[in-house]
């Protein structure tokens, strides 16, 4: 037997969250079973503690898009009893249960090692949020990153935190765009040179052109923010365009594309390549200062969960929570 946060629908299409105790011969068919030591708390997942914004098919559910643990058992030749191993993306903990449990059953083909230089707690810090920030910085640096600030939106967050600290790290110049002006102080302490307010870009655009000011962005808001810094962005500078948490709009014009040959990089975490993957958790162990890394992190149990799902939803959540499933 072991604990799992299950969410459950009513006919009237309620749902409600409970630790509910589960059996193995309830896991879903997968080729490794795994003992979940961490999981974290995302926005996805604040969708899938709750109503599940249309993301998950099935309930009962169990949610948590991200884990990291011990394999228990395995019938596949890449695994063995033991291993360490993390998992992000893939649908895991939407249409597939997840890591808000202290057992999962999983395809082996979306698991990842955990690489060396990190344990399952930091490998749950970084998280689907972290993992993205990394996959942002690497796609900015393929397209190369301009002198100037590097702005990083919706800086107080997950992805936002993750990004602010690797950049800063790499030695660039971040600016950290935030709406809760009390975050200054953790913002500067990962790195963020400079702190813009929230009001000063989420305008509508008036002009398509402003001052080119950034060397590049990674952008967790979407929406009238991120239409309002692509007339803001160097010649030639790269936006790695993350997430929707302002809006999944995007009310701009394409001349920042047409007269300063900036570049709007999309970057997907859930379905990202195997290659892709290592190469960014690796550059996660070798980038991310994990002194840093440990001043984002908020503990939380399973019982914590629904609260902090709806916390995130609402824009609440500073950092990285990690969760002790156990
Ligand atoms: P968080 O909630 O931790 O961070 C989002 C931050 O955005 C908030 O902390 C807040 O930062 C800012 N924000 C919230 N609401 C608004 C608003 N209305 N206008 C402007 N800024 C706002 O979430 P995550 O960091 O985990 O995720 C960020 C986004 O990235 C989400 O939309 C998520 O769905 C997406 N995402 C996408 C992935 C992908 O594969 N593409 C993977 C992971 C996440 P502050 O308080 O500093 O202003």
């Amino acid at each position: 037997m072991f604990n799992a946060l299950v969410v459950n629908k009513d006919d009237e299409g309620k749902t409600s969250a409970a630790v509910t105790e589960m059996s193995l011969d309830q896991l879903p068919a997968g080729d490794v079973t795994v003992a979940v030591e961490y999981s974290t708390v995302n926005y996805k997942d604040g969708l899938c503690v709750g109503p599940g914004g249309g993301l998950v098919r099935n309930y009962p559910h169990i949610p948590g898009i991200d884990f990291a643990g011990t394999v228990e058992a395995s019938d596949d030749p890449r695994y063995k009893a033991g291993d360490k191993v993390v998992l992000t993306g893939w649908r895991v903990g939407e249409a597939h249960w997840g890591g808000y449990s202290q057992k999962a059953r999983v395809k082996a083909d979306w698991l990842v090692p955990l690489p060396a230089g990190l344990d399952t707690r930091q490998a749950m810090a970084v998280g689907t949020a972290g993992f993205t920030a990394m996959l942002s910085v690497m796609a900015l640096e393929d397209h190369g990153i301009k002198s100037g600030p590097v702005l990083v939106t919706g800086a107080a967050g997950g992805v936002g935190s993750v990004a602010t600290a690797i950049l800063a790290h790499l030695g660039h110049e971040v600016a950290g765009v935030t709406g809760r002006p009390e975050t200054a102080d953790y913002l500067k302490s990962l790195g963020a040179g400079q702190i813009v307010a929230r009001e000063e870009l989420n305008e509508t655009v008036k002009r398509p052109l402003e001052g080119e000011t950034w060397g590049g962005c990674v952008d967790a808001v979407g929406g009238e923010m991120l239409a309002r810094v692509l007339g803001q962005m160097q010649y030639g500078a790269s936006v790695a365009a993350v997430g929707l948490a302002g809006g999944a709009g995007l009310p701009a014009t394409v001349i920042p594309f047409l007269l300063r040959g900036v570049n709007l990089l999309g970057i997907d975490s859930v379905m990202q390549p195997y290659d892709n993957r290592l190469r960014a958790w690796e550059r996660i162990a070798k980038d991310l200062p994990m002194d840093k890394l440990e001043a984002m992190v908020r503990p939380a149990t399973l019982s914590d969960l629904p609260g902090l799902g709806a916390d995130i939803l609402k824009g609440q959540v500073q950092g990285r929570v990690v969760v002790d499933v156990n």
